[in-house]
């Protein structure tokens, strides 16, 4: 009874932990931040293992700190004059790459020569293959005026999940230059998503703006990589987005958790300077056949600012992050958060298990050591899903919930091993017919009476009682009858004598009172009381009968009547004989 109440308490409280911390915002909050160091740590690991490969298919040229000095140098100024580039991609073009795409934006500057500017505008013309970028934000209107954008760089989406693109809705677009805009539907966005704390995980897949979604950048090379024609797609009710035979999986706000290659430098590095030599014919070290590659021009001098904290690590150019998304999507290789509900029944599981160990396993070592080891099977468990799976099982919940069952079901297993103990005790030291003290408490009880008598210069008394007649009352009335007796007398015992005296079965229907620190006279006057509360007290028997009974008594006193526990007792007992051979029903 007691264990099923203790085991449902345990459960109880388990569950209101659990919605606890189900409930609290905060706390959500802080534990995601945490299981997303897990993430990064895991992530880190397989990279480190050389486990996965970037594609050989992606080139990315940057405009790395040596380009951004040769620029400087050679045209003194940066934003680099537009046709510079249109001569590149001129150049690229005629080795006939898969795609080239801009990380760039061709921003309509107050430096930007019109010239210029029209020789790249008529360069996206001509090539089919050829992509850029755009952003949007929430700057406020005066600042910039949103332009109206052509509906052919719009996806037409399908929402059929729960996903909010609230936190990916943006006011405001930073304009690239129209003759672009106009000139071709390869333009995608770059926005990013980054985490709480500054580290960028996850990328916007689409975004909205004026209830139209737009394309990540990525997502539009990597449409144009799988020969995808269609601009209609679903995101379907588990919030994946297919593209004919791959999935790209969503989180609540719409990003895709991305799988990183590798540190910075992952890919194959081109910087731009030897591109603009090569162009210009001068002599270069540039050795790279771009045939059937995916050529992405990006920043990496840090001084350009577009350097991101990713899982891979710190320093991370914007450039290889877009690299990574289209990287993902050749080899179908997102990440899939479990389900946070998965989570929860895996939590409640793991949680089960373990306190099911710590219950049944008695030593406390072995119930933690297969309690740790429980957990970290499922870590390992955890991460091989994420190595060979792609799946981001969370390890921090079920932590918290492992250590929270190993908590409860500790104390409830304290609990009731200590009521056993109580039990135990009480069983060992109590008389079962009288509930009195047994006769072992009763010697051991004297003894310390004594020890404490002798070290305090205190005294103490003993009773002895014993029931007049007893063996004729049981022939005459029954041995029910007298056991029924016995029980009323030790109950009339208890009832008139102090909480701190010591009421024992000495035996058969003999029965002892030790008082601590009681006088001879008080002790005298104690007996004298009992002996006339039993004596005019009526007695029930089995069957309604009721009758008298008496008692005698002797009363010995520490340390007059004796120095030791046995000689104590002897004392009490001759002066019960004296009681009884005086006419019984009397103290002695
Ligand atoms: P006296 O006045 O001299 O004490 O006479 P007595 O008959 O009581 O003699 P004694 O104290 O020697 O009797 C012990 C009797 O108590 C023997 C037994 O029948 C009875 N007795 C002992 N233990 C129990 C018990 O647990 N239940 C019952 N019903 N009777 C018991
Ligand atoms: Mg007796
Ligand atoms: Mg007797």
């Amino acid at each position: 009874m007691f264990k099923k109440i203790s085991y449902t308490l345990g459960l109880l409280l388990f569950i209101l932990f659990s919605f606890l911390i189900f409930r609290s915002a905060n706390l959500n909050t802080f534990i995601d931040s945490i299981e997303n160091r897990t993430f990064d740590l895991r992530q880190s690991i397989i990279i480190n293992q050389g486990h996965k490969k970037a594609s050989d298919d992606i080139v990315i040229v940057a405009i790395d700190d040596a380009t951004y000095e040769y620029i400087l140098d050679n045209y003194g100024e940066w934003p680099l004059p537009r046709d510079i580039y249109a001569n590149i991609i001129n150049y690229l073009e005629k080795q006939n790459p898969r795609i080239i795409a801009f990380d760039l934006m061709f921003v309509k500057s107050l430096k930007s020569a019109n010239q210029a500017d029209e020789e790249l505008i008529q360069t996206f013309k001509k090539y089919k293959n050829l992509f850029t970028s755009m952003n949007f934000d929430n700057q406020s209107e005066e600042l910039r005026i949103p332009p109206e954008l052509p509906e052919k760089l719009t996806l037409n989406i399908d929402n059929k999940s729960k996903i909010n693109f609230n936190q990916l809705t943006f006011t405001n677009c930073r304009t690239i230059l129209e003759g672009i805009i106009n000139s071709t539907s390869n333009i995608g966005i770059i926005n990013v998503s980054r985490s709480d704390d500054g580290i960028l995980r996850k990328m916007p897949l689409v975004v909205k703006y004026k209830d139209k979604y737009y394309p990540q950048l990525a997502l539009k090379v990597g449409l144009n990589y799988l020969g995808e024609k269609s601009t209609s797609f679903e995101i379907d009710k588990n919030s994946e987005f297919k593209i004919s035979d791959r999935k790209i999986f969503l989180d609540d706000d719409g990003s895709a958790i991305l799988n990183w290659y590798g540190p910075a430098g992952t890919y194959t590095y081109i910087p731009m300077y030897q591109l603009i030599k090569a162009v210009k014919g001068e002599k270069t070290e540039l050795n790279y056949d771009f045939s059937n590659k995916i050529i992405y021009f990006g920043t990496t001098a840090a001084s350009l600012f577009d350097i991101k904290t990713v899982p891979a690590g710190k320093i991370y150019p914007g450039v290889e992050v877009q690299a990574t998304y289209v990287n993902n999507i050749i080899d179908n290789n997102f990440i899939k958060k479990v389900h946070r509900g998965y989570t929860i029944a895996l939590s409640i599981l793991l949680a089960l298990l373990i306190a099911s160990v710590v219950t049944r396993v008695s030593s406390a070592f072995a119930a933690s050591m297969i309690s740790l080891s429980t957990y970290l099977v499922y870590i390992l468990i955890a991460y091989y899903a994420m190595k060979y799976e792609n799946l981001w099982l969370e390890i921090i919940y079920p932590l918290i919930f492992s250590i929270a069952a190993f908590t409860l079901a500790y104390i409830v297993k304290y609990l009731i091993k200590s009521r056993d103990f109580e039990q135990q005790y009480k069983l060992a030291t109590t008389d079962g017919l009288t509930e009195l003290y047994n006769h072992r408490y009763f010697q051991e009880q004297i003894r310390m009476q004594v020890e404490q008598a002798k070290r305090y210069s205190s005294n103490f008394s003993l009773i002895i009682i014993d029931i007049d007649f007893f063996k004729k009352f049981n022939d005459t009335f029954g041995h029910q009858s007298g056991d029924a007796v016995l029980r009323q007398v030790a109950q009339t015992l208890k009832k008139n004598v102090r909480a701190t005296d010591i009421v024992c079965r000495y035996g058969g229907e003999e029965m002892s009172i030790i008082l601590p620190n009681t006088g001879k006279d008080e002790a005298f006057s104690t007996a004298q009381k009992i002996c006339e509360r039993v004596a005019s007290k009526k007695f029930k028997l089995t069957g309604d009968k009721e009758t008298h009974v008496t008692i005698s008594l002797g009363v010995a006193t520490f340390p007059f009547d004796g120095d030791s526990a046995p000689a104590i007792i002897e004392s009490a007992d001759k002066k019960l004989y004296t009681a009884k051979n005086n006419g019984r029903n009397q103290v002695k």
